[in-house]
């Protein structure tokens, strides 16, 4: 029994009170996005309502009062990361943003003609086209590391992999497809090792399992709010100091610079060096109230409950004739992707949304993952803390509906 009150925490999501097709809304797409808490909403609404400005610049009092939340932010962030300096945390667009920040700037500077990087079978495509673009303007080579039919990382190959080459490995903290969680510590100090340069995917992670950048040693560390309860087009690129401060910047334009004439121009310091432009201010101010909220439960506590779902999830599904969960790694997150014998999973979405709950179908963004597992897509089901195993049973009754529409 899970010491939160679930109860208590759906009344903080205002959407749960919806109806989707006459029904309450089951919602199972989670690692897609997160669904925002009303000290989320009212944090968005209280910006913009009272104190709206542009940041940093302005000497007048919404100015400072703006700047002020959106450094604070950053502040709860680091503490989130356990970072070990507050310029250390990058504002980006996503996780998607983080990566290509960093494929672009430490990637094209300090990568060249037959250096090897390293992803896994696992990556989303957030985490593989960066680096294909990369590898096609550099020459640099592209290595997978393969995973077993579990859906875990064949670490020895990894260790195989790995040689002076290797200058670059990027891969994912946990499978937004599969749920697999990997052993990204082992990898960074391998990777280390040979002098190689780690960035970790956490656009899974973050909501799921405490982070420690300083004890994983991680070189980059990308996520995005909205997988956290925060809104969406806001992410945070960790870097450590030293790497970033080698990096030349990504964007150009205001804010990033120290001076600027015709002739020439200085950058500013970290982290401004790469946040050029006006910011998502209002994101990253809302951001802030998100961490809080998860910190307020106790991401333990999250984790201890959604393992519960979790297990409860896999024991009902697995009772299901015709149904195979695909990704059964040693240590998952509440993520279950499930196919059904002589069902397409989209059949399943559409006939799941008439009852009002929402999963996710296809391939996930991780089309060359499901292409080694052999499947054109699975039924995704993920839960978060607001989540309940009635709800589960909603699913496992719907599934059956479909086998009886269907079959
Ligand atoms: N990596 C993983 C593992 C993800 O699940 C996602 C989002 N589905 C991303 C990267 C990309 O995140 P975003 O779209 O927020 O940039």
């Amino acid at each position: 029994m899970s010491i939160l009150d679930i109860n208590k925490i759906r009344k903080d999501f205002p959407i749960l009170d919806e109806k989707v097709n006459g029904r309450d809304l089951v919602y199972f797409d989670n690692a897609a996005t997160t669904q925002k808490p009303s000290i989320v909403l009212d944090a968005l609404a209280n910006y913009y309502g009272h104190y709206n400005a542009n940041i940093h610049r302005g000497i007048h009092f919404l100015a400072e009062k703006a700047t002020s939340a959106f450094e604070d932010s950053r502040t709860t962030i680091q503490k989130f990361l356990n970072a070990a300096h507050k310029e250390e945390i990058i504002f980006t667009y996503g996780t998607t943003d983080g990566i290509n920040l960093v494929a672009q700037t430490y990637g094209r500077k300090f990568l060249k003609e037959g250096d090897e990087i390293i992803i896994s079978t696992l990556e989303h495509h957030s985490n593989i086209v960066p680096w294909q673009m990369l590898c096609a303007e550099k020459g640099c080579v592209l290595r997978v590391i393969p995973i077993d039919d579990k859906g875990d990382l064949i670490l020895e190959e990894y260790e195989k992999m790995l040689s002076e080459k290797t200058k670059f490995v990027s891969v994912v903290h946990v499978s937004n497809a599969l749920g697999t969680i990997n052993d990204v510590k082992f990898i960074i100090d391998k990777a280390h090792a040979v002098g190689a340069k780690v960035l970790i995917d956490g656009a899974q992670a973050s909501s799921h399992i405490t982070i420690d950048v300083q004890a994983l040693d991680a070189d980059f560390y990308a996520f995005s709010a909205h997988k956290l309860f925060g809104p969406t087009g806001m992410g945070v690129l960790y870097g450590k100091s030293d790497v970033l401060n080698a990096m030349p910047p990504y964007r150009g334009g205001g804010e990033m610079i120290k001076e600027v004439t015709f002739e020439k121009t200085t950058y500013n310091e970290l982290p401004y060096k790469f946040e050029a432009g006006t910011p998502n201010i209002a994101d990253v101010v809302a951001v802030k109230f998100a961490i809080d909220y998860i910190n307020d439960l106790g991401k333990e506590n999250i984790a201890a409950y959604e393992d519960e779902l979790l297990k409860y999830a896999t024991e009902q599904l697995s009772d299901i004739s015709g149904l195979s969960i695909v990704g059964q790694a040693k240590e998952k997150v509440s993520v279950v992707s499930f196919v059904l014998d002589g069902v397409h999973p989209q059949d399943v979405g559409v006939i799941l949304d008439q009852q009002g709950i929402a999963v996710r179908t296809g391939h996930h963004c991780t089309q060359p993952l499901m292409n080694r597992l052999g499947l054109p897509g699975t039924s995704r089901a993920s839960f978060a803390v607001y989540n309940t195993k009635q709800e589960i049973d909603k699913l496992i009754a719907g599934i059956h509906k479909v086998k009886k529409m269907v079959l």
